[in-house]
């Protein structure tokens, strides 16, 4: 096996397409040198060699040494220096790149090749001894911190008392006789701390520092960031070593960061940051504000226009946006990397819309090109404009839509907030962020930094996650020991809300009302090309008028479910559903049951109308009884007194209810079995509000659903008491009335006999919340003591509960469709119509497993339509 690639010189032995083994910047690396753009020679470790190092117990593999030695050779002859030579040093930089783009999340160690002796030599040849030891303090620090484990707050500590005593402020006050008094005291530190004196031979360390770079691969920050990214299957990393390129040898050289287009709105501009005089990490690591690209066209317009040429032919080659990195030595410029895009939804679909009409892409291609989940960005709340809240403080834009929380200082506040109060929206206030701080970041509702640009970890990260962040806000000022910020004159304590427009860059105090959006422009474009290309239909769980009308602007083409229990929940509702339930015989219970009945088919007539004759699935009330009483003692009290009833009788009944387990209790078709008046009810409201509507000309399309069935005799039953209550109830209209009446799987054993329940039911729709709280035996509502656990733990790779597990309850789905269809077509010759309903039917994974096992439609909320309609989309290519 071929272990090292070789790039540079407009050469390469690898290619983009090689990502798997070269991990990303890697390929490119190679793609870039080969199509003529200019690339600092280097090359790749596979990320083979990194899987083999962990299979051997972390041990490289024999040959790798011998080609890397002459991988080495070749670069110090394009390069025309020796590495670590005493007099002209070649210098080189190690870096990890996986397949898949992790931010920040591992080891970075330049200026690989400095000694004692090449410092000199260094300093010598660039006659700019400052320059050479500041590289090399930044050496012992890199490579201590992450190479051998020294605390980096300890040479940090040693740079802040010799500042002190010199009595300057900034690192650059700083003498060459300072720095190289610097490297002493680095050295002394990492020689207490490691043991062992700082590596003098240049070979010593490059081995060192790629070893840390594998190392990195298992590491916190590396593991974590591939839980929450979901990543799996990845060999591991690969190293790049590249001879070394300086942006901080005075102000004709500099370095930056830039996105071919805007990764915020996808506007085809330049859109970037850069510093001068600074080196690789400094523009990310949002330590120094940067300034915008479009400036470099004044400080140095030869390399902008050089850039805007790479740009352009960077584009032209990879057919997408692209991410680049770039540093300009004494006026010459270099590429270091470039990347596909991470960028906001927004973004993602105006990008891929544009390069269709550029002609780059064609409709499939873009389609392919948006992540689903992505489009919860365009979908994302907007500030309401008519709210009062003023802007009292301005940041960057870095990641797009309207958050308000609480504010907390630190990641771990964050995640012990969450822990505490999940259901507080939490607003993480920090002057930048760094990859430690990822978990707490991912719980905030929103980012907001005072320091970094638009490329710093903060705002690549928030993007990538859809998250609203501003940084850069450098008007507000920080207290972390006392916990609190102050902006605009007003200072503000942790746990006080504050709100951020992450499309703007405003800052606001307090807790800020928002507006939902809409679906036009590129995005409906896009919509458009997906529907084209799906084969399963769209529908909603909407159980208001106001939800199923949302759900239609975003393309629902039915509701999947209606969740009738939500509609006795009301204020007069639940007085007439407590009665009911308190009813000491059927009597008493018809005659609480016709009280509710007005409302019922007032809601229905309100659905109907809103979805103009779409099919519309109304499932019979679910839940246990219990959950319409009150369980404490004052509100038994007052359910007694509304009632007119010894509050002795409420109590006794609240008792009888009593189960231990309801979620496999008294629910579902349980109910109208034991009291059929119940679901006579609300047939005669389903079926009385679709004749009201057909009798108003319009048209309508309703479909009964029967939740919770484990046996065949379950639905016959109650099928047939509402057919009959159906057929006679459109008989006596003289207006004619199309319905159907189906079932729920969402019980193993449904799925099991799913031919023979097929027979009494003209579709199925899986309800995948209780399939899978029933088939893996989790309660649905417990799951929190050990689910996060059981992730981390990877005894399952995802929560079964947002996204199906394919392995285990996918068989009963497909079983459940294939049964279904054959027990349908054989007893009465027809299609048997097979949806889902659980909260899996947004969720994109789920929905290309939807598409696979030959369903007709996926219903979920509507915020997710658009999502599931794309999903669908791709899931078809
Ligand atoms: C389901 O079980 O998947 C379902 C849709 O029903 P509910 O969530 O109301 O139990
Ligand atoms: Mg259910």
């Amino acid at each position: 096996t071929k272990y090292v690639y070789s790039f540079g010189s407009g050469k390469a032995d690898g290619r983009a397409d090689m990502k798997e083994l070269l991990g990303g910047k890697g390929a490119n690396l190679a793609e870039m040198s080969s199509i003529g753009i200019p690339v600092p020679p280097g090359f790749t470790i596979t990320t083979e060699v990194c899987h083999d190092y962990y299979e051997a117990g972390r041990k490289l593999p024999e040959s790798v040494k011998p080609e890397v030695e002459a991988a080495l050779k070749k670069v110090e002859e394009q390069v025309g220096k020796k590495f670590g030579d005493s007099s002209d040093p070649l210098l080189v930089s190690v870096r990890s790149g996986a397949a898949l783009s992790m931010p920040g999340m591992m080891n970075t160690i330049l200026n690989l090749g400095l000694t004692d002796a090449s410092v000199e030599g260094l300093a010598k040849k660039t006659d700019n001894p400052r320059f050479a030891y500041d590289g090399y303090r930044r050496l012992i620090d890199m490579f201590g911190s992450t190479a051998m484990g020294v605390e980096h707050e300890l040479f940090e500590h040693e740079l802040s008392k010799l500042k002190d005593e010199k009595k300057v402020k900034l690192d650059t006050d700083l003498s060459a006789a300072d720095l190289k008094e610097l490297v002493k005291r680095y050295k002394a530190v990492y020689e207490k701390a490691t043991g062992e004196p700082f590596p003098q031979d240049p070979k010593d360390q490059l081995w060192k520092a790629i070893m840390a770079v594998f190392n990195s691969w298992m590491g916190n920050k590396a593991v974590e960031y591939r839980r929450i990214e979901r990543i799996t299957g990845l060999k591991g990393t690969a190293v790049n070593v590249q001879s070394m390129v300086f942006g901080n040898t005075g102000t004709n050289s500099g370095t930056g960061v830039a996105f071919t287009r805007d990764p915020n709105t996808g506007e085809n501009t330049f859109y970037g940051d850069y510093l001068i005089n600074a080196q690789g990490e400094d523009v990310v690591a949002g330590i120094r504000t940067p300034e915008p690209i479009t400036r470099l066209h004044e400080e140095m317009p030869k390399v902008y226009e050089q850039l805007m040429d790479i740009r352009q032919k960077l584009e032209k080659h990879y057919k997408e946006m692209q991410d680049i990195e770039f540093t300009v030595e004494d006026g010459t410029l270099f590429m270091l990397q470039t990347r596909t895009g991470k960028r906001t939804g927004t973004s993602a679909v105006r990008i891929a819309v544009e390069l269709v009409k550029e002609g780059f892409i064609d409709e499939k291609a873009a389609i392919s090109r948006v992540n689903p989940e992505s489009l919860n960005h365009l979908l994302l709340p907007q500030l309401d404009p008519k709210s009062k809240n003023k802007p009292v403080a301005q940041g960057i834009a870095a990641s797009p839509g309207a958050a308000s929380g609480k504010i907390v200082l630190t990641a771990e506040a964050a995640v012990a907030h969450a822990e505490k109060h999940p259901d507080e929206p939490i607003m993480l206030v920090r002057k930048e962020t760094s990859p430690e701080d990822v978990a707490g970041m991912h719980l905030a509702k929103g980012i907001l930094t005072s320091t970094g640009g638009k490329a710093s970890h903060a705002a690549v990260v928030a993007r990538g996650w859809g998250k609203p962040c501003v940084v850069g806000c450098e008007a507000m000022k920080i207290d972390e020991k006392a916990g609190t910020i102050t902006i605009a004159g007003k200072t503000l304590k942790v746990g006080d809300y504050l709100t951020i427009n992450g499309s703007t860059g405003d800052v606001m105090i307090g807790q800020v009302e928002t507006i939902d959006p809409s679906v036009s422009g590129d995005f409906a474009t896009l919509m458009g090309w997906a529907d084209k290309a799906r084969k399963l239909k769209v529908r909603t769980n909407a159980d208001t008028p106001a939800d199923a009308a949302k759900a239609r602007e975003f393309g629902a083409e039915g509701i999947g479910l209606c969740r009738t229990e939500h509609m006795f929940f009301g204020d007069e509702r639940i007085v007439a559903m407590r009665k009911m339930i308190l009813a000491d015989d059927v009597e008493g219970r018809k005659a609480a049951l016709a009280q509710l009945e007005p409302f019922q088919k007032k809601d229905f007539v309100g659905i109907f109308e809103a979805m103009d004759g779409l099919p519309v699935t109304i499932r019979l009330l679910d839940p246990p009884l219990h959950e319409f009483l009150p369980h404490d003692e004052k509100g038994q009290e007052t359910v007694a007194k509304e009632l007119g009833i010894p509050v002795q009788k409420v109590k006794d009944r609240v008792e009888q209810l009593h189960e231990f387990n309801p979620m496999l209790g008294f629910r579902g078709c349980r109910l109208p079995i034991v009291y059929p008046e119940i679901g006579d009810m609300q047939v005669r409201a389903i079926i009385s509000a679709a004749i009201d509507v057909k009798k108003a000309g319009k048209s309508v399309l309703p479909e009964i659903m029967i939740p919770l069935i484990g046996t065949v005799a379950e639905l016959k039953i109650l099928k047939e008491r509402a057919i009959k209550l159906a057929d006679e109830l459109i008989a006596a209209s003289g207006v004619k009335v199309e319905y159907l009446v189906g079932t729920m799987i969402e019980i193993p054993r449904a799925a099991l006999v799913a031919d023979k329940v097929a027979e009494e039911a003209q579709f199925f729709s899986f309800g995948t919340n209780d399939l899978t709280q029933m088939t893996f035996g989790f309660s649905r509502d417990d799951i929190k003591s050990f689910m996060g656990t059981y992730l981390k733990e990877k005894i399952l790779p995802v929560d079964p509960f947002q996204s199906i597990d394919v392995e285990g309850v996918g068989q009963l789905i497909e079983m459940g469709v294939k049964k279904g269809r054959e027990g349908r077509k054989a007893k009465h010759g027809e299609h048997l119509k097979v949806g889902i309903c659980g909260e899996h039917g947004g969720d994109p994974d789920s929905v290309a497993f939807c598409h696979k096992v030959g369903m007709d439609y996926v219903s979920c909320s509507p915020f997710r339509v658009p999502i599931a309609r794309l999903a669908a989309a791709q899931a078809s290519l």
